[in-house]
């Protein structure tokens, strides 16, 4: 059942979004090489609690962290672990935030100093997929519509769009109807209903979409060992257009990079 949400709600589900914007966005200026991931997820955890915040993840489904880190072939759901990152990795990090009974739940992949020039394009088509997704996302459309246009513009360009792992309905839980695969038929699936927030979140691989999980019990990672990208926002429906929730503002503000991707999918002027 797809609990939709009334203007005030979304309001509050924006400030539950910007807590992890922003957390993103600090955690940009310390994703460099010789940091490990656990420190980030240190700092994230602190952060958050500091903004009036909960940590999202940390004990939903027994998760024992803040921070989701997923470096080069990990897709999602990875650990952080005391391995320092290195010149030339990439790192998918996914946070989430509970604030004022809404969740926020967001995702950047990060570069570390200078990246192949084929995983710097895989980055970029992943994140350009994202968008190519959200603007699917409106009234008279369906489940099947987001999920074919972000399928069809990854595969085109020889990528893996992975299966088992999905976007998602968001609110006062984590993971609300509908689920929001990456994939999918054009005018399939639950219609899109005004007032509904959901994840769109591409995972895609630069190799074979197929996937396993680490004996860890958490991170997936590609089956061929080539690198994944994953970028998340959240967006809600309002006036039968895309409005984003999230901002990769504050990231974009931290690495120096120009951008007005957003612009098109913001009825309201963005405050940061
Ligand atoms: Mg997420
Ligand atoms: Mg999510």
């Amino acid at each position: 059942m797809i609990i939709t949400k009334t203007l005030e709600e979304i309001e509050l589900m924006r400030q539950s979004a910007l807590v992890v914007s922003k957390t993103l966005g600090m955690l940009a200026k310390e994703v460099k090489p010789g940091v490990t991931t656990k420190q980030l997820d240190k700092m994230a955890e602190e952060f958050i609690r500091d903004q009036g915040a909960i940590p999202g993840f940390l004990g939903l489904y027994d998760c024992p962290s803040t921070l989701l880190c997923s470096v080069n072939e990990a897709v999602v759901h990875g650990l952080p672990t005391d391995i320092p990152l290195e010149e030339g990795d990439i790192v998918s990090i996914d946070c989430g935030a509970l604030m004022n009974e809404f969740y926020g739940d967001h995702a950047y992949t990060f570069e570390i100093g200078e990246v192949a020039p084929e995983t710097k394009k895989l980055l970029q088509i992943t994140k350009e997929s994202l968008y190519i997704g959200i603007r699917e996302f409106k009234a008279g459309n369906r489940v099947g519509d987001v999920g074919y246009a972000i399928q069809k513009y990854c595969e085109d360009q020889g990528y893996g769009v992975v299966r088992e792992l999905v976007g998602h309905g968001l609110g006062r839980k984590m993971h609300e109807d509908p689920e929001m695969p990456n994939y999918g038929k054009r005018g399939r699936g639950k219609k899109f209903v005004e007032g509904q927030v959901v994840a769109i979140e591409p995972m895609i691989n630069m190799g074979t979409h197929r996937i396993k999980q680490l004996s860890d019990g958490w991170t997936i990672v590609t089956l061929d060992g080539k690198p994944s990208a994953h970028f998340e926002h959240d967006v809600a429906l309002v006036n039968g257009r895309p409005e984003i929730l999230s901002t990769f503002a504050y990231v974009y503000e931290a690495l120096g990079i120009k951008s007005d991707e957003e612009n098109e999918f913001r009825q309201k002027e963005l405050v940061l």
